[in-house]
């Protein structure tokens, strides 16, 4: 038997690449392997599990065994790649070798660790995973109070989650304003309205400096302004970053994340990157839309049409229901002038360039239905 396609990764990158490349090539033998539990999910649900009370088993959508079926592919699940050896076409799992035709990285990003200390620094909990959201549940079940670590996106959807849920929440994070790498001020003032409504206690600009077992049970957050927060349990989602070291060990080009070309190749023949992990012609999305878009091209260059992906527009609805969120950052490198009308909940944040064009925007509240017909005059990212 020929070597197989082999991807590594069963996340969103991974089983939707297998799909797409399913519908154009029944034969190539075609091996999945996965560090986690290998079940298929969609990770974006992972923030919404406690307002719809979802347990990691209510968000599994497909057992492994089921998605091999599906896809006519082995997925080895619990089974960690350690190394890439380009030159020889194969790879390793501890001491056994893989030969490949082709290999596929879509091995995802990490989560940012905080440097924390205390007794109970051990005890900060990351979701990034099915297997990590069940945990976070477990540890949780019965308990009342969260604190939030990070005023990004993630944290922001799990405030509004865990609110839903019934918890209550703290959130901190060292900024001025809620997601500053993506919202000007007054959209952002508008989403910290809408979660403080909510019950969400906000702590903009300290950061944790040390957790403790709280005399009586539960736990005490030291922050860095002196405050002490009790909570029940911690969950840290403050960043995430791409999964390079295997690639750059294997001599890969790497940057933010493993580089590759329009065809999503990296610097090796025969090795191709997408997802979380990938830096596309100079783009690294942590986004569904994107890799739904790389997917779709790879499969084509896998079944022997080379195929460049491109990339439209892609605004992020934010699961932010207390204060519905709709964003699309400007394009790389595109300066523009930012204009903001609306007040309160309802905030319309216009960014546009010297000649007048729509360069992207931040829309919240009742301003979020103008997105569509914002969508058709933005600028393709990657045209
Ligand atoms: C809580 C949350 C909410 C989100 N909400 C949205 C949203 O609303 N909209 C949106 O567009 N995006 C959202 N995102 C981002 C989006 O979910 C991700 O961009 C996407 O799921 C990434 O998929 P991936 O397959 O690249 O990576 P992952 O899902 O992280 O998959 C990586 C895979 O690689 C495996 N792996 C890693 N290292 C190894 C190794 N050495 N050997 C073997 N296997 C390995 C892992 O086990 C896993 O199977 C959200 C993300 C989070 C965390």
């Amino acid at each position: 038997m020929s070597d197989p396609v082999v991807i590594i990764g069963t996340g969103l990158a991974g089983y939707n690449l297998a799909r797409e490349f399913r519908k154009l090539d029944s034969e190539t033998p075609l091996l999945l392997i996965t560090a986690d539990d290998g079940r298929s999910y969609s990770k974006p649900m992972l923030s919404t599990g406690f307002g719809k009370n979802k347990d990691a088993d209510g968000l599994c959508m497909a057992e492994p065994g089921a998605m091999a079926e599906q896809l006519a592919a082995q997925v080895w699940t619990h089974t960690r790649v350690t190394g890439v050896d380009p030159g020889n076409r194969r790879l390793w799992i501890g001491e056994e070798a893989v030969a490949y035709r082709d290999l596929v990285l879509a091995w995802g990003a990490e989560v940012l660790s905080v440097p924390v200390e205390g007794d109970a620094a051990d005890q900060l909990f990351t979701v990034n995973d099915l297997q990590g959201y069940g945990r976070f549940r477990q540890a949780v079940e019965g308990k009342r109070k969260v604190l939030i670590l990070g005023a990004g996106l993630i944290g922001c959807e799990f405030a509004n989650d865990l609110s839903l849920g019934g918890y209550e929440v703290d959130l901190v994070a060292p900024c001025e304003q809620l997601m500053p790498a993506l919202l000007p001020a007054e959209a952002a003032a508008a989403v910290q309205g809408g979660l403080e409504a909510l019950g969400v206690r906000m702590h903009l600009g300290p950061v944790l400096s040390r957790l403790q077992p709280a005399e009586g049970g539960g736990l005490a957050a030291h922050l860095s302004d002196g405050q002490t927060i009790a909570c029940d349990a911690v969950i840290s989602a403050v960043g995430l970053r791409p999964r390079t070291e295997l690639a750059a060990a294997a001599g890969l080009a790497v940057n933010r994340g493993v580089v590759v070309d329009r065809l999503l190749r990296t610097s090796h023949a025969h090795i191709y990157a997408l997802g979380d992990c990938a830096e596309v012609d100079g783009l690294n999305l942590l986004y569904v839309m994107p890799l739904m878009a790389c997917a779709r091209a790879l499969a084509k260059t896998l079944a022997g049409t080379p195929s460049e992906v491109a990339y439209g527009a892609m605004p992020v609805t934010v699961k932010t229901p207390a204060c519905p969120l709709v964003v699309s950052p400007p394009p790389r490198g595109r300066e523009g002038q930012w204009t903001v009308e609306g007040s309160g909940a309802d905030i319309r944040a216009l960014c546009h360039d010297a000649a007048g064009a729509l360069l992207g925007y931040a829309l919240t509240g009742s301003a979020v239905q103008e997105r569509l017909a914002l969508n058709r005059q933005l600028p393709a990212l990657l045209a």
